[in-house]
């Protein structure tokens, strides 16, 4: 082959990766769709439709369900994306424990570990979390399938340029290359390694799973012994918002009280000394080895706990509401450990929320709202998204027969 005949063979395995990844794409984003169906909306011709497809059929990347009538046109067979072939592997490192899970590609759970530890170094945390994921690994479920990658979220903000956890300030961790770490203890897995900050991941997860009407964007809180949030906007290759330092959604950092007590980073009356796991810990004296939740239960009769959580409750309005005016988004979803504290906490934070978010434009338009009551893997199984979404978007790893 001369140079060029070269380049052109090589334009051609580019274009053809590219039209998988389009296809892979459109079936992931709305089930059912037939051949005929990707050809009109995608603009390719069914020829080149009917290759992607068999070559994404022969990867497992799809399978075919029912005869579908189509316009005027013959029936063809709905393609779904295949949940049987593909591993997904989602971690999250949490200030109170270890969160492993193995997705499909639809993001359905095949398996799932909760190690509850408190992390200590950066280096003795991720030979735990190794050992964990070899076992998970090796489960019978997730053994049997092809292993597409690792994403691992972090309790902090990520460089936006290198995959380094700038600091853990719940942990007192700085400057991690934890995926480095990690590797030195588990070079047997395989696929595409990633990490992220576990409010961005959840975020992530929470808009890449879902199929038919997502929304325009979506923004996760994270409630738990610290506060963080990660925003999503939906677009052909859902891109998270990070900022310059990777500090965008560091809501827990926001100054809700100008002078009020110090903050884990240093500032004063930043929202986590209001409400966090953390502060709200101080203020009732509960040690960090008790369950947060039990303890406070335990206490709800005694007036100052009440009163807390009402403050708290209220600061936790006050930063959904700065987040509704600051990003807008479409969707905001709330987790983390905190919402098991349920209503005294979360009413007075819904109230506030809901009187006040329509005022600026006086409109009765509403922003959903949703609290998650058990977002034990949330960050965990949105790294496990992550990891698809670099295979389909950005790897050209979607498959390698030609
Ligand atoms: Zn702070």
């Amino acid at each position: 082959m001369t140079p060029s005949e070269q380049h052109k063979a090589g334009d051609l395995l580019f274009l053809k990766r590219l039209n998988r990844s389009a296809i892979l794409d459109m079936v992931r984003r709305t089930p059912g769709m037939t051949r005929a169906d990707i050809a009109i909306k995608a603009r390719l011709t069914k020829a080149t439709v009917g290759t992607g497809v068999q070559t994404l059929l022969e990867g497992g990347w799809v399978i075919e369900g029912e005869l579908q009538k189509s316009g005027g046109g013959r029936p063809g067979r709905a393609l779904l994306l295949n949940d049987q072939y593909h591993a997904l592997i989602g971690a999250e490192v949490g200030v109170h424990g270890l969160r492993l899970v193995a997705c499909s590609l639809t993001g359905g759970i095949i398996h799932q570990e909760h190690l509850h530890l408190i992390p200590g170094s950066p280096e003795a945390t991720a030979a735990i979390l190794a050992e964990q994921l070899r076992d998970l690994l090796h489960h019978p479920e997730v053994a049997s399938r092809h292993c597409l990658g690792l994403g691992v979220a972090l309790p902090g903000p990520i460089s936006p340029s290198q995959p380094i956890l700038r600091l853990a300030p719940n942990l007192g961790w700085h400057d991690v290359p934890f995926l480095d770490l990690l590797h030195q203890h588990l070079p047997e897995l395989e696929g595409l390694w990633l990490m992220d900050n576990e409010a961005k991941s959840a975020a992530f997860g929470e808009l890449y799973f879902r199929t038919g009407t997502v929304p325009s964007s979506l923004a996760y809180v994270s409630a738990g012994t610290g506060i963080g949030s990660g925003v999503v906007e939906n677009s052909q290759s859902p891109l998270v918002t990070r900022g310059a330092q990777g500090l965008a959604g560091e809501i827990g950092h926001t100054v809700l009280q100008p002078g009020g007590l110090y903050c884990h980073c240093g500032n004063r009356g930043c929202a986590e000394t209001l409400v966090s796991g953390w502060s709200i810990r101080a203020a009732l004296g509960i040690a960090e080895e008790d369950d947060l939740h039990a303890a406070v239960r335990r206490r709800l009769h005694e007036a100052d706990v009440g009163v807390t959580l009402r403050r708290a409750g209220e600061a936790l309005g006050t930063m959904l509401l700065n987040l509704h005016h600051t990003l807008n988004p479409s969707e905001i979803v709330l987790g983390g450990s905190l919402t098991q504290l349920g209503a005294p906490l979360l009413d007075p934070a819904m109230d506030y929320f809901e009187a006040n978010q329509h005022r600026l434009l006086g409109t009765q338009q509403r922003v959903q709202l949703r609290i998650v009551e058990d977002s034990t893997y949330i960050a965990a199984r949105g790294a496990a998204a992550q990891v698809l979404a670099q295979a389909i978007h950005q790897a050209g790893d979607v498959p390698a027969t030609e």
